[in-house]
């Protein structure tokens, strides 16, 4: 790099030093050796100064800092101080522009959702970004180069580094928060530099556990009637002739009730499924949120059959924006609840009020109420207080969570109270944005 600038120096000084002597030479020639001698004393002298002057401001200049214009300096000297002073520019843009690149590519390792730890040959921490911090409870501060099988002392992990096979990625749950997991891969880069990422998989491994359930608590809520219907056939087939007609209809009625379960779970299901695919409900249908509400209302005394007292408050219309299938099925979910869980005699209160606030749908009852405790998990697939109960009143466990997914699609929520032995009061709330005030 410094090359051509230090040619240009010697030259700066060769080049008046031959000069010097050259002069020294031919005046030697021509008036003897004292002139000569005389002039070379001279010339060396001018030379020495105008070096001596050069070379000041030359180590004036490299005192300054980078970027300093060059002194002005005519002749050779003035093209090394411009030769000198361009390298140094173009160097230090060169090395701006890296440092600048380097602490961008640093930015974005900082703020990746990934951890990443970059390793020295003894496997001591050289670098690492936020999230390997809390992936593994480390501290940039006191854990940079320390060996990293120190600070994570779980034994696959250890073995995991050691082994030198990275193909696969490692599985391991965190050591502080056993709720987390993480999912380690050592990679290999530039000849034998490794680097550890590691992403906290804990929300995938939720959702697959979730999965998992659900198809064994689909599978478990189908195999129970197709047992019965399956058992009443087969019974039926053996001894079809030994069986009184009235005893064949009743098999036969158990087999279809059975059978209606299995239609509702399987209809229930392909509910929940479109709505949890489905885009938020449309707002521009209307829907007349008192005749709604009344339908709601009728169909409970429907179900209830007389056994309950079915009372109806309406506090204001106005008009709900969003789907009515959707909006039925939910208020009448929540009002069929009420009818199944309050026994005979007790009462049940439909009601809606819409006010500037919004809207709000409830239903309250005296029925067997919840313990507080289970209400978290209320709207939760397959999730019941009292799975036989539940299953004695036709329930498939699905409704609250269809009612929840309803109301969310419609910017709402579902606010349970209850007590055990007390009753409960299930609403849906809607925002303003989704009611119209007549
Ligand atoms: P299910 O089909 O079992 O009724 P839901 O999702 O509708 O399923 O309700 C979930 C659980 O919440 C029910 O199993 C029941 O234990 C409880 N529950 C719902 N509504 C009421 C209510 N009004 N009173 C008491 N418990 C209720």
């Amino acid at each position: 790099m410094i090359q051509r600038p230090l040619t240009y120096v010697t030259l700066g000084v060769a080049i008046p030093v031959v000069a010097v002597v050259a002069l020294a030479a031919l005046a030697g020639l021509y008036r003897g050796s004292d002139a000569a001698l005389a002039l070379i004393f001279v010339g060396f002298v001018g030379v020495a100064i105008m070096l001596a002057r050069n070379l000041r401001l030359l180590v004036a200049w490299a005192r300054q800092p980078i970027g300093t214009p060059a002194p002005q300096v005519e002749g050779l000297w003035g093209s090394v101080f411009a030769e000198i002073g361009h390298r140094f520019q173009r160097e230090c843009e060169v090395k701006e522009r890296l440092s600048a690149e380097l602490g961008r590519f640093q930015q974005a390792a900082m703020a990746m959702p990934d951890g990443v730890i970059y390793l020295a040959e003894d496997d001591a921490i050289e670098w690492m970004n936020p999230m390997a911090e809390q992936h593994f409870d480390l501290d940039r501060r006191k854990d940079l180069r320390t060996p990293l099988p120190n600070l994570i002392r779980q034994p696959e992990f250890i073995a995991y580094l050691a082994a030198r096979d990275y193909a696969e990625p490692l599985v391991m749950r965190s050591l502080r928060r056993r709720d987390r997991t993480l999912q380690v891969q050592l990679i290999v880069f530039a000849g034998n530099r490794r680097m550890v990422l590691s992403r906290d998989i804990s929300q995938l491994e939720r959702l697959e556990n979730m999965r998992r359930d659900f198809v064994a608590n689909v599978s478990h809520e189908l195999r129970t009637p197709l047992t019965v219907v399956g058992g009443f056939l087969e019974t039926l087939i053996d001894g079809l002739d030994d069986f009184p007609r009235a005893d064949v209809i009743t098999y036969l009625t158990l087999a279809s009730e059975q059978s209606t379960r299995m239609q509702r779970l399987i209809e229930e299901l392909l509910t929940l499924s479109a709505l949890e695919t489905g885009a938020p409900a449309q707002v521009d249908e209307t829907v007349d949120a008192a005749a709604l509400v009344e339908e709601a209302f009728r169909d409970t005394e429907l179900l209830s059959a007389g056994r309950h007292e079915v009372s109806l408050v309406l506090e204001g219309g106005g008009v709900l924006l969003g789907s009515h299938k959707e909006l039925h099925s939910a208020f009448s979910n929540l009002a069929s609840n009420a009818v199944r869980y309050t026994p005979a005699g007790g009462h049940i209160e439909i009601g809606w009020r819409a006010d500037e606030q919004g809207g709000e749908y409830w239903v309250r009852d005296d029925g067997i109420g919840i313990d507080p405790a289970h209400i978290p998990r209320l709207t939760e697939r397959f999730y019941r207080v009292d799975r036989g109960r539940s299953r004695e009143t036709g329930g498939t466990g699905l409704g609250l969570a269809i009612v929840k997914h309803i109301v969310t699609r419609h910017q709402g929520e579902l606010r349970v109270e209850s007590q055990l032995g007390e009753g409960s009061r299930f609403a849906m709330r809607f925002p303003p944005a989704r009611v119209r005030l007549d």
